[in-house]
């Protein structure tokens, strides 16, 4: 194995470097660990570790990545290579016992090895643990290695783990360090535009150019999104494996692709949500006459007390509380199909106006 094969891989990282050895030591010795756990923010990648490792588990050649059977594990194809991944949210007991633990009980075509890898493995459910963890210690054949994937390995049992050699994977550019950017983004958008109401600078045009940003950066998420998704879906199709199993995993995907679309957006827009709501609890503090101290942010401090507590009218605070319960109650409905732009534009409005 190469570490410069692996898709997304940082190649200068001393623990992926380690890893690399490692797993190069063992395929070498021939003494290859019956269960992997490999973890890192990057599930493609992380695939992509799996499928060359089992392609020096079944090659001749040590995984030349050319010859037939390396072309075949690539692409999903070989007879004693299984990919079990969870349709919905979790791997359901009957996706487990007909696709897996059939498919475990055969013999193996004519490799020396049989390999099952395991995707998104933290989602199993305490039943599936269960059963998974009586495999793990006593395997229905020497020959079956578990390559488990996981993003989250906080998630996974440690009765799972301590039967795995664990490798953790550091990558380079990967979905969530694009989230993270785009949430940064709009994060410091919102403080722009908060400190431009607070110094009464804002007018009602800059509160609609504000959402109307928002909305696009959550738009070109989800154009990132489609694309990865698409990658998905062609990686799925080219798998051949029966088309029953194939036209449910693509369902899936679909599912999967809809919630982890709805999930980004939500946690944008809440994040500005308490952005806004920091502020306006700094605005309520100074009126009722507290020091830096309690804010959110000191350097709110001579702004706002310069432009909010200057012939303070008695109903005023009062306005405050209606736009932090309107934060709060749009806050709680993001779940539901609620427009943001729409909620945002309002909120902000009314603040500028306050
Ligand atoms: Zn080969």
């Amino acid at each position: 194995m190469e570490i410069k094969d692996i898709e997304f891989l940082d190649n200068h990282n001393r623990e992926n470097i380690l890893n690399i050895k490692l797993l190069n030591h063992s395929l070498e010795k021939k003494n290859i660990a019956h269960a992997f756990l490999f973890s890192g923010t990057n599930s493609d990648g992380l695939l992509n570790i799996a499928l060359l490792l089992s392609c020096g588990i079944f090659c001749n050649d040590g995984g030349c990545l050319r010859c037939k059977v390396c072309k075949n594990v690539l692409n999903l194809k070989h007879a004693d290579l299984f990919l079990l991944k969870p349709s919905g949210a979790s791997l359901s007991a009957e996706e487990f016992r007909k696709d897996f633990e059939q498919k475990i009980n055969k013999k193996a075509t004519n490799s020396l090895h049989r390999i099952t890898i395991i995707q998104e493995c933290e989602t199993m459910t305490a039943g599936i643990a269960d059963r998974f963890l009586k495999i793990l210690e006593d395997p229905p054949g020497e020959d079956l290695i578990f390559i488990l994937l996981s993003e989250n390995l906080g998630a996974i049992r440690k009765t799972i783990k301590s039967r795995c050699q664990v490798l953790n994977w550091h990558f380079n550019s990967d979905f969530s360090s694009e989230y993270t950017f785009k949430l940064e983004e709009a994060a410091s958008g919102t403080e722009v535009l908060l400190m431009k109401i607070i110094s009464r600078k804002a007018d009602i045009e800059d509160v609609l150019d504000f959402s109307s940003g928002i909305d696009e950066m959550i738009n070109k998420l989800s154009v990132e999104m489609n694309e990865r998704h698409k990658k998905e879906i062609s990686f799925i199709k080219k798998s051949g494996m029966d088309e029953e199993y194939i036209s449910r995993l693509l369902k899936d995907a679909e599912e999967s692709h809809k919630r982890e679309k709805k999930k980004f957006s939500n946690l944008i827009i809440a994040h500005v949500f308490d952005i806004i709501s920091a502020y306006v609890e700094d605005i309520m503090v100074i009126m009722s006459g507290f020091g830096d101290k309690f804010l959110n942010r000191k350097n709110n401090y001579e702004v706002i007390y310069k432009n909010y507590c200057d012939n303070m009218k008695d109903n005023r605070i009062s306005r405050f509380n209606d736009i932090q319960s309107k934060i709060a109650l749009n806050r709680k409905s993001l779940t539901e199909n609620i427009n943001y732009e729409i909620a945002l534009d309002r909120i902000l409005a009314e603040l500028v106006f306050a």
